[in-house]
């Protein structure tokens, strides 16, 4: 117990300040703290708390005044010292003994606080500023150099056409190449400073669905081809026809993320498969897996792949160039839409990247194909609340089911995850139920494979039962 001015009290090391006053507001306690920092030198006791918190308090005829809100919460209270200089304090005030009418007041100087925030605030709004000038010079910058890349690739076109010496028509072939690079690059770079300065504007329209989709595909058949790669793709029945989006933006995701299907494997095949996997009203939720039999990713790194910047290792980045932004690019870009994206990889096996984005569909649309249940894009959970339809074989919504869920286990079955493609197997089985005898016997023959853990039998299975499917 440590003695104060005024009494004895186990409040007088207390490290906020503390006062204890009457109804009056005569000061009756006061601890070490607060005479400290009040500067009163052990005279506060007597005093009134209208001269310590004037703005709060006043004494009008003998009376306290206030309209402070006792009780716990803090307020923020400016206290004055004995020389009229003053500090902000966060302060609670309570009724101590109802009886006797005396309240206590305990405060912690905020200045520190206040100045610190102030502080933090400038320095946030310096660093918002700096980044938006960096945004800024990067979009100008890039912008400028688009000019004078596509000057040189207008100009080396033009020389292709009139050159018929081989050696010299193969190096203007490279500088192309080479321009055509840049210009990826530029625009890349375009592109992601506008989304971190949210510039970003979608442009929505109706477009045709598989014609993009078909576009999208003509843009890699040749490298395709080239590196002796298949190239299959698959778009669910139930994918409207047409929807209404931003065309260019989602190509741009596919075209990012079958460049680096294509860019990251040497043999084997790339799939595209694009599903409806909810609606509601007039919107649906599409989405979008690109599956790779290629290098794969080890799991440590497949989180920082969506940063920017990103890329696995260095030797990768020589080996194969980039500048780790696309997949940045992509996730912003999918999130703007409303969806996510997401991977599943095994080094050395291959990789998928899914993205999900919500659209819109005309009326028409709507009705032909809405439908009341809502899937999740997780394209690895195994969802069973397909509705009763889904499980009459043949109907439009146990082919979707269908489609789906084979989709799903043949993924699990690229990525080796054995024990999640006999769930989806089990889920096969159930939908085709009542399927006729030659399906049951490709369902039987897969559900062994799958058992047995045959890669190969699954996917002369998957294709079997496939060929079912779109007869
Ligand atoms: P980059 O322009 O460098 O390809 P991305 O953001 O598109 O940038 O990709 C970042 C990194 O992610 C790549 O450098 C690569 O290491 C890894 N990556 C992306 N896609 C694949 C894939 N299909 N297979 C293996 N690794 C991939």
């Amino acid at each position: 117990m440590q003695q104060s001015e005024c009494g004895i009290f186990p409040l007088d090391d207390a490290l906020e300040m503390i006062l204890i006053f009457d109804q009056f507001g005569i000061i009756s306690y006061a601890n070490r703290e607060a005479e400290k920092n009040l500067e009163y030198d052990g005279g506060l006791c007597g005093r009134n708390i209208a001269e310590i918190f004037p703005g709060s308090f006043k004494v009008q005829g003998g009376i306290l005044k206030t309209d402070y809100p006792f009780g716990r919460d803090l307020q923020k209270l400016v206290a004055y010292r004995r020389n009229f200089t003053c500090f902000p304090v966060e302060a609670r005030i309570l009724s101590a003994d109802v009886e006797e009418k005396t309240y206590i007041c305990m405060a912690n100087i905020t200045l520190e606080k206040d100045h610190l925030s102030r502080e933090i605030s400038e320095v946030r709004e310096q660093a918002r500023q700096a980044l938006k000038v960096k945004s800024e010079f990067v979009a100008n910058v890039t912008h400028e150099l688009r000019t004078p890349v596509n000057g040189v690739l207008g100009h080396v076109r033009e020389l292709s056409g009139q050159e018929e010496d081989e050696r010299k028509l193969r190096t203007l072939k490279v500088i192309e190449r080479c321009c055509d690079d840049m210009n990826k690059i530029i625009n890349n770079i375009l592109d992601f400073s506008k989304l971190e300065a949210g510039k970003f504007t979608l442009e929505t329209r109706r477009f045709h669905m598989r014609d993009m989709l078909d576009y999208v595909k003509a843009n890699h058949m040749n490298k395709i081809t080239e590196k002796g790669l298949e190239f299959f793709m698959t778009v669910s029945p139930q994918v409207p026809e047409y929807i209404i989006g931003d065309e260019l933006r989602i190509q741009q995701i596919l075209n990012n993320l079958l460049s680096n299907a294509l860019k990251f494997t040497s043999v084997g095949k790339i799939t595209l498969e694009v599903l409806k996997t909810a609606q509601v009203k007039d919107r649906v939720e599409l989405f979008f897996i690109v599956i790779d039999s290629g290098i794969g990713i080890d799991e440590g790194e497949m989180g920082k792949l969506f940063q920017s910047f990103s890329q696995v290792d260095a030797s990768i980045s020589r080996k194969y160039g980039g500048t780790g932004l696309g997949l940045n690019i992509c996730k912003q870009l999918a999130e703007l839409m409303g969806g996510r994206i997401g991977v599943e990889s095994r080094k050395g096996r291959g990789s998928a990247f899914s993205f999900s984005i919500w659209a819109g569909v005309d009326s028409q649309e709507n009705e032909t194909v809405s439908r009341a249940d809502t899937v999740t894009a997780d394209f690895f959970a195994n969802r069973q609340n397909q509705q009763d339809s889904a499980r009459v074989y043949g109907s439009s919504e146990n082919k979707e089911a269908l489609n789906r869920t084979l989709s799903k286990l043949i993924l699990c079955v690229e990525m080796e995850n054995w024990e999640k493609a006999e769930m989806f197997m089990e889920t096969l089985r159930q939908l085709t139920e009542g399927a006729p005898r030659e399906v049951s016997r490709v369902v039987l023959r897969l559900k062994m494979a799958v058992q047995k853990e045959n890669y190969d039998k699954v996917t002369a299975g998957f294709e079997e039962l496939k060929a079912f499917l779109q007869a």
